[in-house]
């Protein structure tokens, strides 16, 4: 019964998917109209305003859009209230204070990942560990001139970063009490193949209240395929076998599941459902747009089903919502944290801005995943961020520069889509982005109206939420 009722949700899925990607197409910068047949939905691109409005306007806003007269459009806001000075300009942000930090604390990997951006974990270099004295040059720089009161965030990445395990713990104790010292809340995450865990990392990590993201591609064969050991042999039993004590911990410590989505591990809500039963705290899903051997990565025509499959998971999530059940689908619940508090920003995330990573030799980056990579470069530990390169970067990746995101409805709540894939591959998921958003707002209407004390509840976790998510 139950599997039956899981297929007519992604047949329905797979339906609406082709309207909304009709629905979510570009036609005008200024607007995106929402045809619901019931309440129509109207979302002012400027300062991401979301209304509902009555059909007999809606009707109206879409006939001018259709013909393309920008001036009629503008006064039709301007006569319903709704013309607002610019919330972003075309300044970009200007050599601003970090508060996030990733340390490649080990470059090197158990794993032999088919698409793995850090190509197999040490980024094209000989595999190294950061040592002490590095991370803890990072951790100084991280808290220092930061005001007392405010919350920075030290994340360990790799390869794979449990590979450093002694730094990476002695590093969490410097960072625990230097944050003390003056007066800063500290959080920390870890993303991991979850192959070395033990019981003692556990509590080490509930004891920190780690946000722990385990990168699982899918449930077991599927998951095998795709990460399988440098030897070939499959982990997923390996790896489930030592999470599962650290899902029985979660108190301070947050676990989630991570799914790479290439175009064999289609099977989203399978995957959703597996991992939310196996206890994570949150299921999240990101499609592989690039790949350091071009393996595995994702075609306009795998987006296509890659959206239908997240509507499915989008309608499951709001089935059990609606029945007041937690159904920890992270990129819907992200979606609608943000639709809710009205999200506009001219870029997709803190890279190059608030957020940086650091390699093991100490060198500077955009982020984690431009590690070794020259076109990220953002300077050193040593000689300090490279202010000239860094807002070089800011001024150029603002979204008003990116082509074509500046004519975009969804450029403000997008951001221009993330740099190292954009860079590398070019925009080739924007119909998907685009698709997701408007299906996502549709869903935000539905629910804020049926059960508006879920939004309540979300929000008062988004602040902390928020500086985990620039993580990606
Ligand atoms: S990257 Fe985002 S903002 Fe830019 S065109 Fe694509 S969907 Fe629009
Ligand atoms: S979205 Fe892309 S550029 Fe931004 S932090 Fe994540 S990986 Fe880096």
């Amino acid at each position: 019964m139950q599997m039956k009722a899981k297929n007519h949700l992604s047949d329905i899925a797979v339906s609406l998917a082709g309207r909304v990607a009709q629905g979510a197409r570009p036609r005008t910068p200024k607007i995106h109209l929402i045809r619901n047949g019931s309440i129509d939905q109207l979302l002012v691109v400027n300062g991401s305003r979301l209304y509902e409005i009555p059909t007999d306007l809606a009707t109206k806003i879409d006939s001018v859009v259709e013909t393309g007269d920008d001036e009629a459009l503008s006064q039709i806001l301007v006569d319903i209230g709704l013309e607002a000075p610019l919330a972003i300009d075309d300044q970009p942000l200007e050599s601003p204070s970090v508060h996030a930090l990733s340390l490649a604390i080990a470059q090197k990997c158990n794993l032999g990942c088919s698409y793995c951006y850090a190509q197999q974990g040490d980024f094209g270099t000989a595999a190294k560990n950061m040592p002490l004295e590095t991370a803890i040059e990072a951790v100084d720089m991280l808290l220092k001139g930061v005001p007392k009161g405010s919350r920075v965030n030290l994340a360990f990445l790799g390869g794979e970063p449990l590979a450093n395990r002694k730094v990476l713990r002695q590093t969490t104790e410097y960072a625990a009490k230097q944050a003390e010292v003056a007066g800063v809340e500290i959080g920390y995450s870890i993303t991991t193949n979850g192959t070395l865990l033990t019981e003692e990392d556990g509590l080490f990590f509930e004891n920190y209240g780690f946000a722990v993201t385990i990168s699982l591609d899918g449930v077991e064969d599927v998951h095998n395929r795709l990460r399988p050991f440098k030897s070939g042999a499959g982990s997923f039993e390996h790896i489930m076998s030592r999470v599962k004590f650290l899902l029985t911990l979660q108190k301070k410590m947050q676990v989630s599941a991570r799914v790479t989505v290439t175009p064999q591990n289609m099977n989203l809500p399978q995957t959703l459902d597996y991992f939310i039963a196996a206890g994570f705290h949150s299921v999240g899903f990101s499609p592989l747009l690039h790949a350091s051997n071009s393996q595995n990565e994702m075609t306009q025509t795998d987006l296509t089903e890659m959206l239908a499959a997240m509507i499915s998971c989008g309608l499951a999530f709001e089935q059990q919502v609606l029945q007041g059940r937690r159904y920890p689908f992270l990129n819907m619940v992200n979606a609608l944290r943000e639709l809710h508090r009205g999200t506009h920003r001219p870029y997709p995330c803190g890279a190059g801005a608030g957020y940086l990573g650091v390699s093991a030799d100490g060198d500077l980056a955009a982020c984690h995943r431009f590690v070794g990579d020259p076109v990220g470069d953002m300077g050193s530990l040593k000689t300090g961020i490279d202010l000239k390169k860094q807002n070089s970067w800011l001024a150029s990746r603002h979204v008003h520069h990116q082509e074509p995101c500046k004519s975009c409805w969804a450029r403000y709540l997008c951001g221009g889509g993330c740099h190292h894939e954009v860079i590398a591959r070019g925009r080739t998921a924007c119909d998907f982005i685009r698709g997701w958003l408007h299906y996502t707002i549709q869903a935000y209407g539905r629910l804020s109206e049926l059960v508006p004390d879920w939004f309540q509840n979300e929000t008062s976790n988004k602040e902390r939420q928020s500086l985990r998510s620039e993580v990606s």
